[in-house]
């Protein structure tokens, strides 16, 4: 196992244990099954996992693992706040309580407010006095490392990460995320305040092991490494050395191998010229089925209307790269659920952007398309009643 530092100079394994995943059996989790895995994982140099309050059975399963093995001070817990519940400073202090009684310790080695998607969910907890409740639990030694793990656009995920000394991040990201959610540029600029970033998605929920298509598996096979899909998503991770922890959701013995093998191998700054262009040609061969040629660059940033224009092209293209389902939940994600309205439909069509956008894409013209099919009526209402909830809530 290789590990990288934390903020605080200590050891982190490179692969993290998320306990998401575990098997099912029956209403609850295999906790057997679910042991062996985290010992084998653990036997083999892993140290963070990571859980959450809303993983059904997760963080308790995870708790008894723990102390059964006395294990819990050769490990790190992470474990999260679902702040999108929380309308009180008691209802954090029940929560919290609720999760270390679950996870059987006096302390969480890392603490994330779990699912930030926009900076008004963070003014919001703000209202609420969380800056003062991390200062108590964080003096008391109850959080070690406080943190946030993030879903929306790099814009938000700038100013979350600029509002607040945190201790670390946890962001969705991928070879194919590399210019949505917090991208390369929300790593790199927590990696340059030196706070660790660790990885969530890391194979897109699978998508880049099971749902890739004919010609990314073909240029796969023509390389002249011998990887598994899911070690070209991995190695790419661990060549960036802005990378912390990678996150992987194990739910059999032989995943934990050879996620563990991959861990102990893949160094920063090891993949080569001609493995890059493997997986140029791998992301080359899923746009292929994409709506419109947007490569995120966002130079066409900002529009004067707010119009968040290459976050709909990517749902957009998500929609037909992996699914309508998938494209329309990336879309209430990232652009319907901000606080600030970024739809295409505030479009003024003034032509700026398209003067601005190197694949001189008719954005006015396709703005109104991927509207139509990330927005039919039914998504249309569901989005605006959400907003009405969370913005009426975040006001009070
Ligand atoms: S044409 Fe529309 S999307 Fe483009 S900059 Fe103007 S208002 Fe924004
Ligand atoms: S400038 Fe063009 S390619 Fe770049 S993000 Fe905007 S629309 Fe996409």
């Amino acid at each position: 196992m290789q590990y990288r530092k934390d903020r605080y100079g200590n050891d982190l394994s490179i692969l993290g244990f998320g306990c998401m995943r575990f098997t099912k059996k029956g209403t609850g989790i295999d906790i057997d099954k679910a042991e062996k895995e985290i010992m084998e994982a653990f036997n083999a140099g892993v140290n963070y996992y990571d859980t959450a309050y809303l993983y059904p059975g997760s963080e308790a399963a995870l708790g008894e693992i723990v102390e059964r093995n006395g294990i819990r001070d050769r490990i790190n817990i992470a474990t999260k706040l679902p702040q999108y519940l929380i309308s009180s400073r008691a209802a954090i202090d029940r929560i919290f309580a609720e999760e270390l009684s679950r996870l059987r310790t006096d302390h969480v080695d890392y603490y994330l407010m779990h699912h930030m998607t926009d900076v008004a969910m963070w003014e919001k907890l703000k209202a609420v006095g969380i800056i003062e409740w991390i200062k108590e639990k964080k003096a008391s030694g109850t959080i070690r490392n406080i943190g946030f793990s993030y879903h929306g656009n790099t814009d938000n995920f700038l100013k979350i990460l600029g509002d607040y000394d945190w201790d670390f991040c946890q962001v969705q990201y991928n070879y194919l995320d590399e210019v949505s959610q917090a991208g390369k540029d929300g790593v790199r600029a927590a990696a340059a305040k030196g706070i660790p970033v660790v990885i969530m998605e890391p194979l897109r929920g699978g998508k880049l092991v099971n749902l890739l298509p004919e010609g990314a598996r073909k240029a796969m096979k023509e390389s002249s490494r011998d990887y598994s899909p899911a070690e070209w998503g991995l190695r790419w991770l661990y060549d960036q050395p802005e990378v912390t922890v990678v996150l992987s959701g194990m739910n059999s013995l032989d995943m934990v191998r050879e996620n563990c093998r991959i861990a102990s191998e893949a160094e920063a700054g090891s993949m080569t010229e001609e493995d890059l262009k493997t997986l140029e040609a791998v992301k080359r061969s899923i746009w292929e089925k994409e709506k419109v040629a947007c490569t995120g660059c966002r130079y066409c940033m900002p529009c004067p209307k707010g119009v968040d224009i290459p976050g709909i092209f990517r749902c957009w293209n998500t929609m037909y790269a992996e699914s309508k389902s998938q494209g329309r939940f990336q879309f209430a994600q990232t652009v319907g659920l901000t606080k600030e309205p970024a739809f295409a439909d505030q479009c003024a069509k003034c032509g700026k952007c398209e003067s601005h956008c190197p694949q001189s894409i008719p954005i006015r013209e396709k703005l109104v398309e991927a509207d139509k099919a990330l927005r039919p009526l039914p998504y249309k209402i569901g989005i605006n009643i959400a907003r009405a909830f969370m913005f009426r809530k975040a006001r009070g």
